[in-house]
């Protein structure tokens, strides 16, 4: 997981060509607008703070034991212009990569209804592709045989850089593939969930290891909190500290469970201002997700969140 969170925000401090287009214009009525608007998004969103715990002392075996991370608030997040979407470059793109069975295809189909809902963005979800590597045996540099669960892992360097990057679409936010097939960044390391590459908008993300096969509400709830996650370090959000949110960095999948799948009052201010829309309308499509795909207590506390915005 370092690697990723590395890869990820290394890249976002250098990451500038997405911006331009979003600036407001420079006369005095659009700089108050503009800052009225964030006034405003702040205060609204300021009503959900009972939904979420304030971040802990950490367990010895989770992520804030082991990585020194000071948080990002909402006005830090403005002051180091991230990357948006554009209306050029707008769609979010889910790319199912390999052979994916039944309840797997189900899983990304609602995975990318999640992500439109959750960042208001269009979101597409491409044909499958087929995932062709060489074998270990075969001595092939892309992938391996994992020495612990004897199975062949994809390195994610070759997804990045070898299939992703030549199909991106010109108006790609993000292109973000899932796969099957385990993964592994070098040698250095025994797997990683996935990674991602702001500065070239792709990232790839496998089921492999969020998967026990007995609960699959736990299953569909990983993979939502994961792809939001990975979507927003796409969008240059950095790891939330202040509260138990979706992007709080995980160490293990205890971790990412006890998490919520959603953002707290900080990240979501962010997620609101990048995608423009209104918080009400946010919690509302979320709330109707969950109830569709049968996350009944999810619902719930989306519905009572959009409840709360809407109060003066
Ligand atoms: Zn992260
Ligand atoms: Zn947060």
């Amino acid at each position: 997981m370092r690697n990723i969170i590395f890869i990820l925000l290394s890249v976002a401090l250098s990451f500038s060509c997405l911006k331009a287009e979003e600036k407001p214009a420079s006369n005095m009525t659009a700089a108050r607008e503009a800052k009225k608007e964030i006034k405003e998004l702040r205060d609204s969103i300021k009503k959900i703070e009972p939904f979420f715990k304030v971040m802990g002392k950490p367990a010895s075996n989770d992520w804030l034991a082991s990585h020194t991370e000071a948080g990002q608030t909402f006005e830090e997040y403005l002051d180091a212009d991230p990357t948006k979407p554009t209306k050029e470059r707008q769609k979010i793109y889910v790319l199912p990569l390999g052979t994916f069975d039944a309840r797997q295809q189900k899983l990304i189909a609602q995975t990318t209804e999640y992500l439109a809902a959750f960042y208001d963005l269009p979101v597409e979800q491409m044909a499958a592709k087929p995932l062709v590597v060489g074998s270990p045996k075969d001595g092939s540099p892309n992938t391996r045989q994992n020495q612990l669960t004897k199975k062949r892992q994809i390195k994610t360097g070759y997804i990045l850089n070898d299939v992703l990057m030549p199909i991106l679409p010109r108006d790609a936010a993000a292109l973000i593939a899932f796969t099957v097939d385990d993964l592994y960044p070098d040698e250095s390391m025994n797997y990683v969930f996935g990674q991602g590459s702001l500065e070239n908008r792709v990232g790839v993300w496998s089921l492999f290891r969020l998967d026990d096969h007995t609960d699959e509400r736990g299953f569909l709830l990983r993979t939502l909190k994961i792809a939001a996650h990975e979507t927003g370090h796409m969008f240059s959000m950095k790891h939330c500290t202040k509260y138990e949110c979706v992007m709080s960095g995980t160490n293990h999948l205890g971790e990412t469970d006890s998490r919520p799948i959603d953002a707290c009052p900080e990240c979501s201010a962010k997620i609101c201002w990048l995608s423009d829309t209104k918080p009400t309308e946010r919690y509302a499509r979320l709330a109707e997700f969950c109830r569709k795909n049968g996350l009944t207590k999810e619902a719930e506390k989306f519905t009572r969140k959009a409840e709360a915005v809407k109060k003066i």
